[in-house]
């Protein structure tokens, strides 16, 4: 077999025009595509707290992969969500926190490892050091902000509204589309769906409509993914939400801010599952005139926190430099070592010190 660490090559991403639109091309493309024209072992990973794009992109690309001959695993640093477990080939996922052994192995005999939905690996928690010194060929498809370099394939912009539209680019431009059938499109719907926000948010393009389309034309069942990813509500996680929005929603008018915060007893009186608390921050950005939302999740050994923003007021930053945290410039997430409660007054005095561009944020949509 040819040795593949000779085929490691740099960067990478090369932005153009295709007939008016925005398309992000690979650079090197023909280098990895040489580099996957034999049979590979290949790792799909994505980052902590899978949500429906990095879960989503994974599966619809590993699929991918495998129709080419390729033996592809896709591993995922924890758990993730049920309303994510409809998707083809999640029952194949190796969780790292629960099948350590297994995924060291995995990890250890890769030829390449595609990292998809985050550009830093600290996202992926102990994974990310066994990463970091793999001699695999490394891949990474994202549209986080400020990545880091560590990957020898890129397929990286922050004008992509979602990780399965830089996949969909990939495979058009890699001559893959017609691998992508139903079920990989209906992966990769998922994650544009819901990392637009059901198509509401600023990274609703017509570049992004236009790959939509072209996922319904290879089968995507776009209601059907809809009700499986937004309608399938347990009883105590629509009862959760009725609790929250009555208990936990603080909302500082003054500042146009509003949080929502979680304390391990009531996860427990609630009977909390991965997932459930997903969106609930989405809630309190809904208040009218409310530009920064804020939701504090507490666990044994940390407190997690989700950020939401409207306008030009950048989460992404603020979750970067105050909450060893990141993500985009209107969604993020970050952590505080402190208790629950230290953490919420820390973000209050933030709050205060920002009240002047935290204002009217509204005008700058
Ligand atoms: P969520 O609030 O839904 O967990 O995350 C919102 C966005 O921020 C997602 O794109 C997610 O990948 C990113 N994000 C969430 N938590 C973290 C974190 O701790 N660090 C970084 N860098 N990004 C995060
Ligand atoms: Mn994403």
């Amino acid at each position: 077999m040819q040795n593949i660490s000779t085929l490691h090559t740099h960067k990478f991403l090369v932005c153009c025009f295709v007939s008016g639109r925005q398309v992000m091309l690979m650079k090197d493309a023909a280098k990895l595509k040489q580099i996957l024209s034999t049979p590979r072992r290949v790792v799909v990973t994505v980052h902590t707290n899978p949500d429906a794009d990095a879960l989503g992109s994974a599966l619809g690309f590993a699929s991918i992969l495998k129709q080419q001959g390729h033996a592809v695993t896709v591993i995922s640093p924890n758990e993730y969500p049920d309303f994510l477990k409809w998707m083809k080939g999640q029952e194949e996922v190796i969780v790292f926190e629960q099948q350590q052994e297994i995924a060291r192995e995995l990890l250890a005999r890769a030829e390449v490892i595609c990292c998809l939905d985050f550009s830093d690996l600290e996202r992926i928690g102990h994974m990310g050091d066994i990463v970091r010194q793999s001699s695999a060929v490394k891949v990474m498809i994202d549209h986080h902000l400020e990545p880091e370099a560590f990957a020898d394939f890129e397929q990286w912009s922050i004008e992509a509204g979602a990780t399965a539209e830089l996949i969909f680019d990939l495979a058009e431009e890699m001559d893959w589309v017609h691998y992508i059938g139903a079920a990989e499109a209906d992966c990769l719907y998922a994650g544009i769906m819901t990392d637009t926000g059901g198509f509401r948010h600023p990274n609703t393009t017509q570049h992004i409509h236009e790959v939509v389309a072209r996922l319904i034309g290879r089968g995507a069942n776009t209601a059907r993914v809809a009700k499986l990813v937004y309608d399938t509500n347990t009883e105590s996680r629509l009862r959760l939400m009725g609790f929250v929005l009555s208990q936990r929603l603080v909302v500082m008018k003054e500042y146009d801010v509003a949080y929502i915060y979680l304390t391990l007893d009531d996860q427990k009186k609630f009977n909390v599952q991965k997932g459930d608390t997903e969106g609930l921050v989405n809630y309190a950005l809904s208040i009218a005139n409310i530009t920064l939302a804020a939701m504090f999740t507490e666990s044994k050994d940390m407190v997690k926190i989700s950020f939401r923003s409207v306008g030009a007021f950048s989460v992404n930053e603020f979750a970067r430099k105050y909450f060893n945290g990141g993500g985009h410039a209107n969604a993020a997430g970050g952590k505080s070592e402190l208790s629950l409660q230290d953490t919420i007054e820390q973000f209050k005095s933030l709050v205060i010190k920002y009240k002047q561009e935290l204002e009217h944020e509204i005008n700058t949509i």
